[in-house]
This record gives structure tokens, sequence and C-alpha cells, in this order.
């Protein structure tokens, strides 16, 4: 999932505090709150190909109701840590992606039987909590059919539950993993979808600033299928009348545009980068800019420096971004 090593989170201002969670209660747990329900028994999956016989191709764990006793258990526990608000209204159905502060499980409204994602976002730690706040102040404004849609929140002191729609047509990422490269007529279709949510972004002042295969979802598994961007953690939101230059440091390293890296101050073009980055990974199934040494790896993007021959890759070749890097 992107929000791994190479991810790189915009620098705290010193003496900066969030005061985020409004809702204020005791604080108890100092352990990670779901690392047993992810371990052991539950597995996490390798993102697998799209079947379009399974309506949520994009979970990495096995639905939860179908578990052996063991790990039944474990689900059990992992639903014993949600807010009751939220499971008073939702039942928790299956973990369908995870990051180094958010855990996104697939849920189902008791009463209307609606699927929806809930993205829960631990605020316990500076960086959860500049996440979450980028997140929300996003998503509380965006209405698109290119753009996930916000539902609604619970905060609690340690966490944040941001209830959305779901894509159950698994990630981009995963389609190009499929299919090894796209032809132009596919790529140019699911370019235009994503270059309108980014237009209607950036018309509100909003930067992405970590678009990747594994942050576009598509609706539903099916061909003809839309795509929907998510994951505002890294977004940057102009107020009317702000200077639009950025300085932060912040993305995941192989779709970062040059100007980041060499920290000059910068504008929304830098989604322009990323979407450049995307359109020769769909284009060629591979990486424009990779190499095991990060310095190397610096200097090719420093450089532009990148090849593409026009070939048709093996399915399978190309490494997440966060998975395939450590920090910066
Ligand atoms: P992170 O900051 O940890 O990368 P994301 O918001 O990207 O968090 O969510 C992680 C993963 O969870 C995504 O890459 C995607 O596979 C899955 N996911 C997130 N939101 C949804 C959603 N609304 N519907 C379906 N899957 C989702
Ligand atoms: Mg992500």
């Amino acid at each position: 999932m992107g929000c791994g090593a190479s991810k790189v989170l915009p620098e705290l201002p010193r003496d900066e505090h969030l005061d985020l969670v409004k809702k204020v209660e005791p604080y108890t747990s100092h352990d990670d709150r779901y690392k047993h329900f992810i371990k052991d028994h539950c597995e996490i999956k390798a993102p697998s190909p799209p079947q379009h016989s399974n309506p949520y191709p994009g979970n990495h764990l096995p639905a939860l109701l179908n578990q052996p006793e063991p790990c039944k258990n474990k689900v059990a526990k992992y639903c014993a840590k949600f807010d009751t608000r939220v499971t008073a209204k939702y039942d928790i159905k299956a973990l369908i992606g995870r990051g180094s502060f958010s855990h996104v499980v697939r849920v189902e409204h008791r009463a209307t039987k609606q699927p929806y994602a809930i993205k829960v976002i631990e605020t316990k730690y500076w960086e959860g909590r500049e996440v979450c706040e980028s997140e929300l102040s996003v998503l509380r404004r965006v209405r698109h059919t290119n753009v996930i849609q916000l539902t609604e929140v619970f905060e609690t002191q340690e966490c944040v539950y941001m209830v959305m729609e779901l894509g159950t047509g698994g990630e981009l990422f995963d389609r190009v993993i499929a299919k090894g490269s796209f032809t132009e007529r596919d790529a140019t279709r699911v370019l235009q979808m994503v270059l309108d949510g980014v237009k209607y972004l950036h018309m509100l002042g909003i930067t992405h600033r970590d678009l990747k295969p594994e942050n576009l979802l598509y609706y539903h598994p099916g061909t003809d299928s839309k795509i929907m961007i998510t994951d505002f953690g890294l977004a940057s939101a102009q107020k009317k009348g702000d200077d639009c230059l950025m300085k932060n440091t912040c993305g995941t390293l192989e779709y970062i545009a040059a100007e980041i890296l060499v920290r000059k101050p910068y504008t929304n073009s830098v989604d322009m980068w990323a979407l450049g980055v995307i359109s020769y990974i769909l284009l060629s199934g591979t990486m424009p800019f990779e190499d095991d040494n990060r310095t190397h790896l610096y200097w090719q993007i420093l450089k532009g420096k990148y090849s593409y021959s026009g070939e048709v890759s093996v399915p399978g070749v190309m490494v997440r971004g966060s998975e395939a890097r450590s920090s910066l």
C-alpha cells in the first residue's frame, strides 16, 4: 500500500501542535491496536488480478465471515477495537488496505445494507494527525465523479473513522500488474478520468501530491468502470488568496517531481509530473525512474533520465513504489 517506506510526509513545523481531534476521551492502549488481526492466521495476500466474479477484488484479506475459528476470534477482537458508534451503524466485513497510520475496511450499513469503506487513521502520533487533517480538509470540500466521496466522520481521541464510498474494482496498480501494460486507447481512457478529477481538484486549489496507481481506485470490477482518486493524506489545500507555492518535501519517491527533490517552492504542476510517470507505467508496464540505489534514482529524476522503447512488458514485473524503496 502507498503509505509505506518511500512515502515522505511533510515536515512538522517545530512549534506547531495540531489540535485536530476535538472529542477527547481517556487514552488507554499503548499497543498497535491492529497487529494481532493483521498477522498470524490472517495473512495478507499478494494483490490478485481483478476477477469479475468477485465483487471485492481489492480485498487483501479473506472475507471475515469465512475464517477458521482462531481467526474468527482475532476478527472479533479487531472489531471490538472500533468505536461502538461505528459498529452500531456499520457491520465490519473485511480489511481491504493498510498503511503506516491507517487501515481501510469494507463495511455494510446495518440498516440500508449499502457497502462502504471506512478509513481508520490513528491520530496518536503527529504523522497520523497530519495525514488525517490533510485528508479531511480535502474530502469535506470535494464532490466529483472521479474523486472518492466522504459520507461521514467519527472522531475519538486515538482514531478518526472516515466513511467513504467503496471502490470494488481494486487499484489501478493491480490492473497494470495483471495486464502488463495498457493499449494506448485504454490508457487514454484511464488518464482522461484521472485528469478530469485532477482538473477539478486544482480548480479548488487542491494539490494531491501523491498520485500513483495505488491511489487510483476502480469503482467496480468491470472494464468500463470509472476511476476515483483517493488518499488525500499528503494533499495541500490552499485557501483563497493563499500564495500558491508549496514548500514541503513529500510524495512517493518514484513519482516525485524534480522541483520537490531540489526543495524549490513548487506549484500544483507536481501532480502533472506524477501523471506523466503514471502514463509511462500504463503504456510500458515498467517504471520510468527505477534504481535500487536511491542516489542514482534521485539523479535519474533530477535529470529526467528515462528511456521508452514502446515494447510491451511481462505482467507482474512492476514493484509498488512504497515496497521497492527504503525511506528518504
Ligand atoms: P494509505 O495512506 O495508507 O495509502 P489509502 O487511502 O491509499 O491509505 O488506502 C489504502 C488502500 O486501501 C488503497 O490503496 C486501496 O487499496 C484501499 N482503499 C482505500 N480507500 C478505499 C475505498 N474507498 N474503497 C476501496 N478500497 C479503498
Ligand atoms: Mg495510498
